[in-house]
């Protein structure tokens, strides 16, 4: 602490138009730099366990919220290992040894989006909740959920819906994508919960 502070007096003490490096800047300078960038370091730290901390702590209350005011919870049941996988190098036919783009990059957001909302973590926390107080917890293969209409069942053949309406092209059905994809998973949940009943 002390020795950012007499870097920080020295440097203040610069006539004006001297270079920053001119006299003062040797080995305590170097390690104020040194001791500032670890501070740096551990206050990003901290900050990294406190944002898991109050992760661990939402996903809990609403895992509880869940398990308190619902009987039988469905959800998608997402391959989150497989798809936080890196894609595999494609190399290029034309060119030996050279490998073509595979979207390692949109890949890398998507992987940080999936670990950042940290969904099997909660599923693991719901599962738990839902266990010990008597509640059914069904997964649901995600196929077809963002692309079916809910009201006539017709499956849209665009493979990724991106807007946030879902917009039926068989019977004009207009609803938020969300809710769509919603209902799908709660009737495809209960579909199976009646097939295999507990
Ligand atoms: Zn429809």
């Amino acid at each position: 602490m002390r020795k950012h502070e007499v870097a920080l007096g020295r440097h203040a003490l610069r006539l004006p138009g001297e270079p920053l490096q001119a006299r003062h800047c040797g080995a305590e300078c170097a390690e104020a730099r040194t001791a500032n960038h670890l501070r740096a370091v551990q206050k990003v730290a901290g900050l990294h366990r406190k944002v898991r901390r109050q992760r661990l702590d939402h996903a809990h209350k609403t895992a509880l919220g869940l398990v308190r005011e619902h009987d039988v919870i469905a959800h998608e049941d997402l391959k989150i290992r497989n798809m936080v996988q890196a894609p595999k190098p494609k190399p290029d036919p034309e060119q030996p040894g050279v490998f073509l783009p595979n979207g390692a990059a949109a890949k890398a957001g998507l992987n940080h989006s999936i670990s950042d909302a940290g969904w099997g973590v909660f599923l693991t926390i719901l599962h738990a909740k839902a266990e010990s107080a008597g509640r059914e917890v069904i997964a649901v293969k995600p196929r077809n959920t963002s692309r079916t209409c809910p009201e006539c069942g017709h499956v849209s053949a665009e493979k990724w819906p991106t807007q946030a309406k879902f917009h039926c092209v068989s019977c004009g059905h207009l609803a938020h994508a969300d809710t769509v994809g919603t209902l799908n998973v709660l009737r495809a949940g209960l579909v199976r919960r009646n097939a295999n009943p507990a």
